[in-house]
């Protein structure tokens, strides 16, 4: 309860009575004038902290009644130590604040450390956006209303021949809208396989209870089959949805029905087609050797008519949903009006547009996410041998590196099914416990993440960028003889 004060949980002076310690708690009015709350107190502040005061008093009573904190009798004493307590929460709203934390678990969309990391094009077109006026939803040379998502969509229809584009909050948000556009009147049908929850918040059978008039459940856990969707629509299904099932996978005795079977089925019968993909990958990675994993283009060739994904993803761009398919299924979405409720802002937008402007030139190399994911194997050996070197003479004794081959995954949801090869540095704890020095890396400023496993800590240089490798030897260098000074 009480984490700043002084007075801890259960000092051991048993037997002391509640009431007396109940009785001397000050009053909020008493803890306002310690000076180091008081020196907080500005006209726009003094609710809250009248607020945060009470409630530290609250919980110490509570602490004290149910046991939980023995306080003494020493009025003076509890007062220090509720004005603290309180002091530290006030503190605390102006000093924890979001800061940049070094990556080096190798997990390029580390959907904790916020996913994909912009380019400093993209992150300068964010800033133009959100510190003056912009022409957002103006045509400057006519002086007229325009829409603001006029140029995303343009980009995405160049980008993919697509003939219709809508860009969202999330791809939570296209998914609940494509099902409240198409499947509110009726019904939804998706596959038992597909039923997934994903980076803990986005839980597929929520949302579709949510927004579907109703959800036809198809097929089992492993199999599914084409004569499953059809008995759906026979049974009212208005949208055939199909999930990429991203974090895991069914193995053993599967089947399940194919995107392009799918479309087919869903162009026969005149039932539109959802595809969520996810990752939204808009660069042909099957070129590139990831077995098993695709762009969004094989996909679209099947002629399926929607399909949605994350801007922050593979895509390397802010937060964002995007949605793709036939003109006028897309146009009955950005009609619905939901869509203004998921609308993105203006640096949002800002940020994508510039991202979609990169894919557009061909600069896929300037996209931190892609050239994570792409980075060859030979450089990155390059870049942690070298690390490994610099690192060399300030390992002390009781530790040990070694550059070695492992594997990452690309994270946020995205491909852990296949992992990625990648190089690590190894670090060795001779006298075990690697667990001390992975949290004395993340204590440090900034902090580091890295990975444990076994006896040994691991350090993945491909999420760490060229301008952060220095510092991030620093640390390392500095974490290890922190470990061996507590020793
Ligand atoms: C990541 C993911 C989502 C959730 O996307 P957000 O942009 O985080 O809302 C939904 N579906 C799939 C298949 C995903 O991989």
């Amino acid at each position: 309860m009480v984490e700043n004060g002084r007075i801890n949980r259960r000092t051991g002076r048993g037997g002391m009575d509640r009431k007396a310690s109940l009785r001397i708690l000050p009053s909020v009015e008493r803890v306002l004038e310690d000076e180091r709350i008081a020196s907080r107190i500005n006209i726009i502040s003094r609710r809250g902290i009248t607020r945060i005061v009470r409630d530290t008093i609250e919980s110490y009573r509570e602490g004290i009644v149910n046991g939980e904190i023995e306080a003494g009798d020493d009025a003076a004493l509890i007062l220090e130590s509720v004005a603290g307590a309180a002091a530290g929460k006030i503190g605390s709203l102006v000093s924890d604040r979001q800061r940049r934390v070094i990556n080096a678990t190798g997990v390029i969309l580390h959907t904790n450390l916020g996913r994909a990391v912009l380019d400093s094009a993209t992150a300068s077109a964010v800033l133009t956006a959100a510190s003056g006026y912009t022409d957002l939803e103006m045509d400057i040379e006519s002086g007229t209303r325009k829409s603001r998502s006029r140029r995303v969509t343009a980009l995405l229809r160049a980008i993919t021949g697509c003939g219709g584009a809508l860009a969202v909050n999330n791809n939570a948000a296209a998914v609940l809208l494509a099902v409240d556009t198409f499947a509110r009147d009726g019904a939804v049908a998706v596959s038992r396989g597909e039923l997934v929850e994903i980076g803990g918040s986005f839980r597929l059978p929520e949302i579709l209870a949510r927004a579907a008039g109703r959800v036809i459940e198809i097929g089992t856990t492993n199999r599914t089959h084409i004569g499953d969707y059809e008995r759906a629509i026979d049974e009212g299904a208005t949208l055939l949805l199909k999930v990429h099932t991203s974090n895991y996978k069914v193995v053993g005795y599967t089947d399940e029905v194919s995107i392009a079977e799918l479309a087919e089925l869903g162009r026969k019968r005149d039932i539109p087609v959802m595809y969520d993909q996810g990752s939204g990958i808009l660069y042909p990675v099957e070129s590139e050797g990831f077995a098993g994993e695709e762009s969004i283009f094989p996909v679209l060739d099947t002629g399926i008519d929607i399909i949605s994904f994350s801007a922050d993803k593979v895509l390397g761009g802010p937060q964002a949903g995007i949605l793709l398919g036939d003109a006028q299924l897309v146009g009955r979405m950005r009609d619905n009006h939901m869509s203004r409720a998921l609308r993105i802002d203006k640096m949002t937008l800002a940020g994508l547009e510039q991202v979609l402007v990169h894919y557009w030139n061909g600069e896929t190399d300037r996209i931190p996410a892609l050239r994570m994911m792409l980075e060859d194997h030979e450089s990155q050996l390059a870049r942690t041998r070298d690390a490994a070197k610099r690192l060399g003479a300030s390992v002390p004794d009781g530790f040990g590196i070694e550059v070695v081959e492992g594997e990452t995954s690309i994270g946020g949801g995205s491909f852990p099914i296949n992992p990625l090869r990648t190089v690590l540095l190894q670090i060795n704890l001779t006298s075990g416990g690697p667990q001390r020095l992975e949290r004395e890396l993340r204590g440090l400023d900034p902090p580091v993440l890295a990975r444990v496993r076994g006896d040994s800590v691991f350090v993945d240089l491909r999420t760490v960028p060229a301008d952060e490798e220095k510092i991030l030897i620093e640390i390392l260098a500095a974490a290890m003889k922190n470990v061996k000074e507590k020793e």
